[in-house]
């Protein structure tokens, strides 16, 4: 009981004490994986009221090491004591541990190694992902009994329990990832009906469905996410988002979790975050030639504002990510805050946005100016005070990078006066704006040649585009004929002539005028080079 007193002056409210007390009771786990488990305590304040009572360092991130020592250990041995071997050196064997009341483990590791031990504090959370890192992620240890009913604590002991020993759910997810990583997918999701879950996955932009679940195997599902995502597990109320690596043929794949509540009950979005397949090349990426140069001129600045605008999800940020990759450089520090970070840059400082703590993308940005930093990327500019200090950071000497709700590149200067910036500062700093939609591209083994849409382009003032259109028939190697998206775009390049018409507050049409190849331009091009479909172009432009 002295553990539980020390978190209760770390925090622990008395009720909270007591339905952990219970779940520890009825699981046989240990407290600090209880409280974790069931976030009745931010990780930090257990590890740290654990430390101070048992006199024990705290495990840095730096201590953990890259790769699972090489002792003749069992990892299962750990993985029931929640153990982790940090490095061996003259002291011995140092050692972290979520429960430092536990003695069997050093006794235990002491006795397999020969070695001295050296123990630590490390929070359940951090144990488990890391743990799973380095030893993989089979499922956690069986343990059995019935599932309590009533009170709340009896459910939390029940839910933890299920959840330990729900192999069917653990291998479901396992399953899932491995066959969206496979069919390339983007997302999963877990949606309730009336009758149980459906799985659908997004592929190429498009949702298709996989399968139909039980009420119960849903259920299972959301809950091995949630332990997945290290989410609160007995609240079914709120939508929670966390982040975790899962394991898809033996390599880690980063994924976003969303667990999101419905009138038939909780649903799910996976979101996988596969850096291997993350294309940082414009032209990869799908942007011609002609665009790509004004990009790279806007962005080679150093200072001004580049923006990328166009409908959620049509690959915006992997846009700005393209500049950012091909912006760095030793001597340029480079700082982001983002919603989330959907690709991790080694030597870039990435700040993930967290209102609860206060930082936001402007409250951010403002911290970032006082680090003077080269170049800062903005999630996005959606509030008036974002977009001052966008500008204010843009005017004096640095490159901001960010997207911005609107539908055209010559709408976004409007869009930022209607946030209250004065148009001739604007006009000082905007360098470009792009506008960009990502359409499927055909499957190059099956598509077949189709008729020229001749009203189409010559509506489009096109009469000279070469003749190669193409649909879209489906093959093995294909969904549905498509294969993969890629960009159009759009790119408004401020020069003296636009900037005036800016510090005019000028209409949309004269700017518009100034856009030298349009969406519906490039879309066209792609398509009369057999790259795209012209229905995909038309749905694109349709849907923002
Ligand atoms: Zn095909």
């Amino acid at each position: 009981m002295m553990m539980l007193q020390h978190l209760e002056a770390a925090g622990l409210t008395p009720e909270a004490a007591a339905r952990a007390a219970a779940a520890q009771a009825e699981t046989g786990e240990p407290l600090p994986v209880v409280i974790s488990r069931l976030g009745l305590l931010q990780d930090d304040h257990v590890v740290a009221s654990l430390a101070a009572a048992y006199g024990l360092p705290i495990v840095s991130m730096e201590d953990v090491p890259d790769a699972a020592l090489d002792l003749k250990l069992q990892s299962g041995f750990l993985k029931t004591h929640r153990a982790l071997p940090l490095k061996q050196d003259d002291a011995g064997l140092h050692l972290a541990v979520v429960d430092p009341s536990d003695d069997e483990v050093a006794a235990g590791v002491r006795f397999a190694t020969g070695l001295a031990v050296r123990c630590s504090t490390i929070g359940f959370h951090a144990w488990r992902r890391t743990f799973d890192r380095l030893y993989g992620s089979e499922s956690d240890a069986p343990s059995s009994g019935a599932r309590g009913r009533g009170a709340r604590w009896t459910q939390d002991a029940g839910g933890i329990r299920d959840l330990s020993l729900d192999a069917p759910a653990v291998r479901l997810v396992e399953s899932l990832v491995a066959e969206a990583v496979e069919m390339r997918a983007s997302d999963i999701h877990v949606e309730r009906k009336p009758d149980g879950g459906r799985i659908r996955f997004r592929i190429d932009g498009q949702l298709e469905e996989r399968q139909r679940l039980s009420p119960g195997m849903t259920d299972g599902l959301i809950a091995r996410l949630k332990v997945l995502g290290d989410l609160d597990v007995a609240d079914h109320r709120r939508a929670q988002d966390g982040r975790t690596a899962l394991s898809a043929r033996g390599r880690p794949i980063d994924v976003r979790l969303s667990i999101i509540p419905s009138a038939h009950g909780e649903g799910a979005v996976i979101r996988l975050l596969d850096r291997a397949d993350v294309e940082l090349d414009f032209a990869d990426l799908g942007f011609r030639g002609s665009e790509i140069t004004k990009i790279r001129t806007a962005v080679a600045k150093p200072q001004g504002l580049f923006l990328v605008s166009g409908p959620t999800g049509g690959g915006k940020t992997t846009t700005l990510y393209a500049a950012v990759n091909a912006l760095r450089a030793p001597n340029r520090k480079i700082v982001t805050v983002e919603d989330p970070i959907e690709y991790f840059f080694e030597d870039v400082h990435q700040t993930q946005l967290d209102p609860a703590a206060d930082l936001t993308f402007s409250s951010a940005l403002k911290a970032f100016l006082r680090y003077d930093p080269d170049i800062i990327l903005v999630g996005e500019i959606r509030d008036p005070d974002t977009a001052k200090t966008a500008v204010q950071a843009a005017l004096t000497g640095h490159l901001v990078l960010s997207t911005i709700h609107a539908n055209d590149a010559a709408s976004v200067p409007i869009r930022l006066i209607e946030m209250e910036v004065e148009p001739y500062l604007l006009a000082a700093t905007l360098s470009a704006t792009s506008a960009q939609r990502l359409v499927r591209r055909l499957c190059p083994h099956c598509s077949k040649p189709t008729e020229t849409p001749r009203e189409l382009i010559d509506r489009a003032n096109m009469s000279n585009l070469r003749e190669g259109f193409r649909r879209p028939v489906g093959c093995s190697a294909c969904s549905g004929g498509f294969l993969g998206r890629m960009v159009i775009s759009e790119t408004l390049v401020f020069d003296d002539e636009v900037a005036a018409l800016v510090r005019k507050r000028g209409s949309l049409a004269p700017m518009r005028a100034h856009v030298a190849a349009p969406l519906l331009t490039d879309g066209l091009v792609k398509a009369s080079q057999g790259l795209t479909s012209v229905d995909e172009v038309l749905r694109a432009l349709e849907a923002a």
